[in-house]
């Protein structure tokens, strides 16, 4: 729709403009719809000891079952509910189930370690961001400590004056902040050591980046230095997209604690990740 353009203007429209806008809105109807009848799941990725294999805690990621065997991916539908604002009442969603089968898995006496739930930054900077958390955890009656949310650079950076204050309460809270796809985006270093960040989340495509030969600017001078950033900042490094033998090796050798990838797990159903605790408690 033309509607704020002048009387004197031409609104030229593509076609594949047009199809963008259509795609555009059945996927917002699709959100919507998921919403209404619960459409929306979450499958959990293992967060391992890079040393011993533990499993110390899994990453909480959203899907949305569009039928009864066909499930859609975030990268199809996170941006959009981003920009029509579908991701405030979404990411409520998410949090709050994650902290419900956090609960129930400690209940049943598996040792979950800490389950994180990304934020989008629409989400950490809305008003009652905090206000809503302390409902979920007090509803749920999940430990704060077994929570962590992973927020992005660019998120973090946006308005640092209330990201200071809200970072700290939510510290007194008791929940864990990481950042999540690190070295990707524009962080100043100085905020970074002010805010009080738990877990750096090494960006996957360094960790690709690892099993190129390429000489000069790779990976490896990229993942060794987050490695010794988080180290003496005392953060928790994680690497994320850990695929290979190799990329493992490096991240061993480098002393790097704790990663996430293929090479471990995918992302798998509640059920089967409960099913692996389950097995690694077993030995
Ligand atoms: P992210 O938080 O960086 O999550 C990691 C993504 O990498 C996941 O994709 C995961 O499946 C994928 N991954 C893990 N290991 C490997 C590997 O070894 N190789 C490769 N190629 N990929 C790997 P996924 O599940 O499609 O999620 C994509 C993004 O969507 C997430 O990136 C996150 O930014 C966003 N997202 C997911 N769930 C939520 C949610 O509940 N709320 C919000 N706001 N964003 C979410
Ligand atoms: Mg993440
Ligand atoms: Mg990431
Ligand atoms: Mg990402």
């Amino acid at each position: 729709q033309a509607k704020n353009s002048g009387r004197n203007t031409f609104q030229v429209f593509l076609p594949e403009m047009n199809i963008r806008a259509v795609e555009r809105q059945s996927i917002e109807q699709a959100l919507h719809r998921a919403l209404e009848q619960h459409k929306f799941l979450l499958h959990y990725q293992p967060k391992v000891n890079l040393d011993t294999g533990a499993i110390t805690g899994a990453e909480a990621l959203i899907r949305m079952q569009e039928t009864d065997d066909q499930l859609v991916y975030p990268m199809n539908f996170i941006t959009i509910a981003e920009e029509s604002g579908l991701i405030l009442p979404i990411g409520r969603w998410a949090l709050r189930e994650a902290c419900r089968q956090a609960k129930a898995w400690l209940e049943a006496g598996l040792d979950i370690g800490q389950i994180a739930v990304n934020v989008s930054s629409r989400e950490f900077h809305s008003k009652d961001f905090l206000e809503g958390l302390i409902a979920i955890l007090n509803e749920t009656g999940l430990d704060p400590g077994h929570l962590e949310l992973e927020m992005t650079e660019s998120g973090l950076m946006q308005d640092t004056e209330p990201t200071t204050v809200l970072l700290h309460a939510l510290k007194k809270l008791g929940v864990h902040i990481a950042i999540d796809d690190f070295g990707t985006g524009y962080s100043s270093l100085s905020y970074l050591m002010r805010f009080p960040i738990d877990t750096l989340k090494i960006d996957r495509s360094f960790v690709r980046d690892l099993d190129d030969d390429d000489t000069g600017f790779s990976g490896e001078a990229i993942v060794s230095a987050v490695i010794a950033m988080g180290s003496s900042l005392k953060q928790r490094v994680v690497a994320e997209g850990i695929e290979t033998q190799h990329q493992l090796a490096f991240l061993q050798s480098h002393h790097c604690v704790e990663g996430q990838g293929f090479y471990f797990s995918r992302p798998v159903p509640a059920d089967e990740f409960a099913a692996l605790l389950a097995a690694r408690g077993a030995h």
